[in-house]
C-alpha cells in the first residue's frame, strides 16, 4: 500500500503566498509518485482572503483539506490542530511563504525511509536577509536556553520537519496550552537527522513576527522548559542576605570605633535601590511561572474551529 504524507501548513494572512505555495507543493508531489499526499491548510483566523483561496484550492484538488480557526490562535496552535486532523503515515510542517523549500521534501523523505530515522529536521545555516539585531538576540537566546535547560534546542532549527506517525502521536500526547514546539520536538526524543539549507526570502506577503512577539515567544520557551530562573532568584536572595549581614557587622564595628552613624547615606540609598530592584525582578520571575501555571490550570482549548472541508461538503448537499 502507498504511504501518505500529510503536509501541514499554518496560514495566517497568506493570500499572496498561497498560490505560489500550491504550485510548488504540487510539483514536489508529482516528483514523488510513490507516496500519496494530503495538504492540510490551517487557516489561523486570517483577516484577508486566505480562507477563500484555500476553499477554491480544495474545490479543484481533493488532496487539499483545511481547518479554519474562529480567530487567530498562533502558529503553535495551528501546528497542533494540524497534527490532530492529519491522517498520513508521515507528517511534515511547512510554512506557506516558501521559506521552508518544498523541494527539500523529497530528500527528507528518502533519508527518513532509507536511513531509518524517526524525524528529519531542518536548520538554516545562515541568517542572511534577517535584521542583524534580530540574529544577535536569537543567538543569545539559544546560548542561554541551552545552558539553562537540559533539553537541546538547535540554533537555526526551523519548524520544517518530517516525522513518523509515532512521533506525531507523541507530540499530540503533550497537551499543554503554552506550546513551544522546538522544545516539544526535543522533549519527545526519537532519532532525528538535521538537514541544512541556506536562508530563503519570503515569496510574498510579510512576516508576522515582530520583535516583541519573538521576545514573548523566547520567554515562553524558557518558562516552558526550565525552572532555573526560579533557583537563580532563590540563590540571589541568599547571596544578598549574606552580603547584608557582612555589611551590618562592618557598620556596627565602624560605629563603635569611630562614631558618626549618619555617614553612609548615599550607600544606603544605593543598597535600597539595588535590593528592591532585585526583589521586583524575582517577583517578576515567579509571576511568569505563576501566570503560565494559571493558564494551564484553566484547561482552555488550544484552538477553536469554525469550519473544515467537511462542513463545505455537507453544505453543498
Ligand atoms: N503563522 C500562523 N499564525 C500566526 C503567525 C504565523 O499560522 O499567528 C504562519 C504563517 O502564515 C507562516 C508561518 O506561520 O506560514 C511562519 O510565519 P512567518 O513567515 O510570518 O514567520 P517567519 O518565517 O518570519 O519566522
Ligand atoms: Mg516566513
Amino acid at each position: 500500500m502507498k504511504k501518505k504524507i500529510s503536509v501541514i501548513v499554518p496560514c495566517y494572512n497568506e493570500e499572496k503566498a498561497l498560490p505560489y505555495f500550491y504550485d510548488e507543493i504540487t510539483k514536489v508531489s508529482e516528483s514523488m509518485k510513490d507516496v500519496d499526499f494530503e495538504y492540510l491548510l490551517i487557516d489561523d483566523g486570517s483577516q484577508d482572503k486566505t480562507l477563500e483561496k484555500i476553499k477554491s484550492l480544495a474545490k479543484k484538488d481533493k488532496r487539499v483539506r483545511y481547518v479554519s480557526f474562529s480567530r487567530n490562535f498562533g502558529k503553535e496552535a495551528a501546528m497542533y490542530a494540524g497534527l490532530e486532523y492529519s491522517s498520513g503515515d508521515y507528517i511534515v510542517f511547512m510554512d506557506a511563504d516558501l521559506q521552508d523549500p518544498p523541494s527539500l521534501l523529497k530528500e527528507m523523505y528518502q533519508t527518513l525511509v532509507t536511513e531509518g530515522y524517526d524525524s528529519i529536521g531542518t536548520r538554516r545555516v545562515t541568517r542572511k536577509g534577517e535584521p542583524p539585531i534580530r540574529s544577535f538576540f536569537a543567538r543569545c537566546f539559544y546560548k542561554l536556553i541551552n545552558k539553562m535547560s537540559n533539553i537541546e534546542m538547535v540554533d537555526g532549527a526551523r519548524d520544517y520537519r518530517l516525522m513518523t506517525r509515532q512521533m506525531a502521536n507523541a507530540i499530540l500526547s503533550l497537551k499543554e496550552y503554552n506550546r513551544y514546539s522546538k522544545g516539544l520536538f526535543s522533549f519527545v526524543g526519537f532519532k532525528t537527522k538535521w538537514l541544512e539549507y541556506e536562508n530563503v526570502k519570503r515569496v510574498a506577503g510579510e512576516t508576522k513576527w515582530s520583535f516583541w512577539k519573538l521576545f514573548k515567544y523566547a520567554i515562553e520557551g524558557i518558562v516552558a522548559f526550565t525552572t532555573l530562573p526560579l533557583s537563580i532568584a532563590a540563590v540571589l536572595g541568599i547571596l544578598i542576605c549574606i552580603l547584608s549581614f557582612i555589611y551590618i557587622v562592618y557598620i556596627v564595628i565602624t560605629t563603635l570605633l569611630f562614631g558618626n552613624p549618619v555617614l553612609g547615606w548615599p550607600s544606603m540609598i544605593c543598597i535600597l535601590l539595588f535590593v528592591s530592584g532585585i526583589q521586583l525582578l524575582c517577583m517578576g520571575i515567579i509571576g511568569q511561572y505563576l501566570a503560565k501555571t494559571y493558564l494551564e490550570t484553566k484547561k482552555r482549548p488550544i484552538y477553536i474551529v469554525s469550519e473544515t472541508e467537511k462542513d463545505a461538503k455537507t453544505r453543498q448537499n
